[in-house]
């Protein structure tokens, strides 16, 4: 069998009338149409000619078509290179000089901009796609043939290349493989027990990792249905709770539903699943989400290099606060981040990965790509965490987080766990800033909830009594939200840049 991962998709449906894809605004796609319309896209594709392994970067808004687009782009053996709708000019210039694609695609009323500079990158054609399907793309494939022979490649041909968001540095192209994408999705399938029945609520965006490869590969393996939802909102999301089966959401879509007086049991109960990844779920809200709802949020952990690497277990215990066990094939560990030597249970260090589920490496970045694998494969995933008895991860926060004070090291995560258990308070940042006498000064930036007056006096003499003196902050500042960016990740570099100054 071919190893292309369409190949695999193809080989799972069952009924070509069933509804793959629908928009709340009621223009939908059976599997049929999606074949065929994947199809046409890949012979456009093909027209420009394009080969395997050639780029196909794509700048487009979330629509039925640019999912079928990704489809087409694996039907003709290319990489498919989505990136993010709200790069300016100057970024896409860097991606395009980075990935050198073969074709690009962009929307209508941004192509006069890019295709001067995506063709003096030696880019071969510019296309765009609208997001009402229109524009060159569907214009070219309305007289393409309707039927295509996917491309045979090897397991270890790229699928698609995700550049991960950057927080630090230059942003690195992570090259996925038909492989990677494949065992990981059918892996998921099993895991969350996807079924021909479910119907998704999608909400996501589709360039990053979660709402592209999570969302839509699991339902096309499962021959399920998604209803695609421009963006989150809270009044759309209750409407469609009514026919979907599951949502996948970032944290911030679990608090923001929260305050919606709608939220009970009675709303959610067409619902089997919430699962939730991408950046922390508090354990406050995980049990909120249960009280009002009766529904207890599955939460999972992965990132664009590896795709999903941990899972709560669908019929077994869901942590609040955990992100579950390592899937089944994926080999987890912990580990002392400078020497790599493994770790017992319940101590904090690096958290390691191992499994099919694991990239090939960064575009281009060959020295890069070495220094974050260990010799025996494991990939440092830069996350730090620890794993209880029972095979439990817990994800503390990244290590570049890590406060280094007088010689000591503070985990963000442990001081803003105290923060946040303390009434009144929403959430919390710590972030380490830079201080002449300790290096870094351990600082918190507390949201308290609507109408609470607490002060810095208030939140200090409840964690004196908790915390070592040296993990205690220097200074609490409050503000009204934490910056985030749109998977819900807190900008803890816009933290520390916003008040680098505070201790000078
Ligand atoms: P990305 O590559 O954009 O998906 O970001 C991956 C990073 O998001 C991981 O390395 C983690 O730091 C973070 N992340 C993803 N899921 C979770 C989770 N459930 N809990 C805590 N952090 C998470």
């Amino acid at each position: 069998m071919s190893q292309n991962f369409f190949s695999l998709i193809r080989s799972r449906t069952t009924d070509d009338d069933k509804v793959f894809i629908r928009t709340v605004d009621g223009r939908s796609y059976t599997y049929g149409e999606m074949w065929q319309l994947s199809a046409r896209f890949a012979n456009v594709l093909s027209s420009k000619g394009v080969v395997i392994g050639d780029r196909v970067a794509v700048q487009v808004d979330k629509s039925p078509e640019a999912i079928i687009l990704y489809l087409a782009c694996l039907r003709a053996g290319v990489v498919y290179l989505p990136l993010n709708t709200a790069y300016t000019l100057a970024e896409l210039e860097y991606f395009i000089g980075d990935a050198k694609p073969h074709v690009v695609v962009c929307t209508p009323d941004k192509y006069d901009a890019i295709e001067p500079m995506a063709s003096s990158l030696g880019v071969f054609s510019t296309l765009t796609l609208g997001v009402e399907g229109n524009g060159t793309l569907a214009e070219e494939a309305a007289s393409a043939a309707p039927s295509y022979e996917t491309i045979l490649v090897e397991q270890s041909d790229l699928a698609a290349i995700l550049y991960t968001s950057g927080t630090t540095g230059r942003s690195k192209g992570a090259m996925l493989t038909h492989a990677n994408l494949a065992s990981n999705a059918r892996t998921l399938v099993e895991y969350w027990h996807f079924t021909d029945r479910d119907e998704l609520l999608h909400a996501l965006p589709i360039f990053h990792t979660h709402g592209l490869f999570v969302a839509t590969n699991v339902i096309l393996l499962s021959s399920a249905s998604m209803c695609f939802l421009p963006k989150f909102d809270p009044k759309l999301i209750r409407q469609e709770m009514r026919t979907a089966t599951v949502m996948m959401g970032v944290p911030t879509f679990y608090t923001r539903l929260l305050r919606e007086d709608w939220l009970n049991r009675d709303s959610t109960d067409h619902m089997r699943l919430f699962i939730s990844g991408s950046a922390p779920l508090l354990a406050d809200t995980h049990r909120a989400w249960t009280e009002k709802t009766g529904h207890h949020i599955l939460e999972r952990y992965g990132m664009t290099e590896t795709n999903m690497i941990t899972s709560n277990p669908y019929d077994g215990e869901r942590v609040p606060g955990s992100v579950g066990p390592a899937l089944p094939g994926v080999s987890v560990r912990i580990t002392e981040p400078e020497s790599g030597k493994l770790l017992p249970a319940n101590s904090a260090g690096m958290i390691e990965v191992r499994g099919p589920n694991v990239f090939k490496g960064y575009w281009r970045m060959p020295d890069k790509t070495q220094s974050e694998f260990r010799a025996d494969g494991y990939f440092i995933t830069g996350d730090i965490g620890y794993m209880d008895d029972d095979g439990y991860v817990f994800v503390s926060g990244r290590s570049k987080d890590l406060v280094i004070t007088g010689g000591y090291n503070v985990y963000p995560k442990e001081i803003e766990s105290e923060i946040d258990s303390i009434e009144g308070v929403e959430e919390s940042a710590v972030v380490g800033l830079p201080h002449a006498d300790f290096g870094e000064a351990v600082t918190a930036v507390v949201i308290l909830k609507d109408g609470v007056a607490l002060t810095e006096a208030d939140i200090m003499s409840r964690l004196d009594p908790v915390l070592a003196k040296y993990k205690l902050p220097k200074r609490i500042l409050f503000e009204a939200s934490l910056p985030r960016n749109t998977m819900g990740k807190v900008l803890k570099n816009e933290i520390r840049k916003q008040h680098e100054d505070l201790y000078k």
